[in-house]
């Protein structure tokens, strides 16, 4: 088979992960800008962490033939210091004519704090103006229901992005819907010990359709499976889909949202 891993952290991989992805049939692999597992003491961390993301891990992904995309953004989690967030904000610009750059994002809420918020339309407002994607993370368990009707209505407010420009991940059984409705696209993250496993993910597919939603492992430093997307194409071989299906689910669908930034090449 071939797909696209959407939403993976290769910084925090080894070189075994992404032998072992290419071999499972990676074509591509997105990788937004997120929490390092610890607070940055200052914007020139996240300086460091864009070049990172667009200069050395493109070239170590490259060694193993495969195309390494990024999202740029301060995560939701260290936005509640809002001059540090302020500082990071005025950076992304100049990596955005980056090669590999797709958009903005993992943003989104944490704590659906007021901080967070601030920072999450300031986003919004940057991808509004350099005609960016957006990648938007929600939150976890009692916040995520809140908080991705909180960033949803948002985004809808700002008439200049387009819903089937903006992608809300980690959506789960009972935010899946709201997220549909409002003609956006969703990720669904398939995670060991929470999140969505696969069977949950392959249920919501078949009750929403799949045209709008694609899986992501969003492996990091954490307890994650770098190859839990190919490992849901399984479960969708042992209901009985077919190979067309399949390909459209974890290669097309994911294609198609992310081939309208330009610099999605594969
Ligand atoms: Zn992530």
């Amino acid at each position: 088979m071939r797909y696209i891993e959407p939403h993976a952290h290769m910084v925090s991989r080894t070189t075994d992960d992404y032998v072992s992805m290419v071999t499972a049939g990676c074509k591509a692999v997105c990788e937004p800008a997120f929490w390092a597992g610890f607070d940055r003491s200052s914007s020139k961390g996240f300086y460091d962490y864009f070049r990172q993301l667009t200069e050395y891990e493109p070239a170590r992904a490259a060694k193993f033939q495969l195309p390494h995309f990024s999202w740029l953004c301060i995560n939701p989690k260290e936005s509640e210091d809002l001059a540090l967030a302020q500082e990071v904000l005025d950076l992304i610009p100049e990596f955005l004519d980056k090669p590999n750059v797709l958009g903005i994002g993992e943003i989104g809420l944490n704590k659906n704090s007021r901080n967070e918020m601030t920072i999450l339309e300031k986003h919004v407002d940057l991808a509004a103006k350099h005609n960016q994607l957006i990648l938007v993370h929600t939150p976890h368990l009692e916040d995520k229901l809140k908080g991705t009707k909180l960033i949803v209505d948002l985004i809808k407010s700002d008439s200049r992005i387009a819903p089937n420009r903006v992608l809300i991940d980690h959506v789960e059984e009972h935010t899946v819907k709201y997220v549909m409705d409002a003609g956006m696209w969703g990720g669904i993250t398939l995670y060991p010990e929470s999140k969505a496993t696969s069977p949950r993910a392959i249920d919501m597919l078949e009750t929403y359709g799949a045209d709008r939603l694609w899986m992501n492992s969003a492996c990091d430093w954490g307890i994650s499976v770098p190859l839990a997307v190919p490992y849901a194409a399984m479960e969708m071989r042992r209901r009985g889909y077919d190979d067309e299906t399949i390909d459209q689910v974890f290669f097309q669908t994911p294609y198609n949202f992310l081939s309208q930034s330009p610099n999605f090449k594969i």
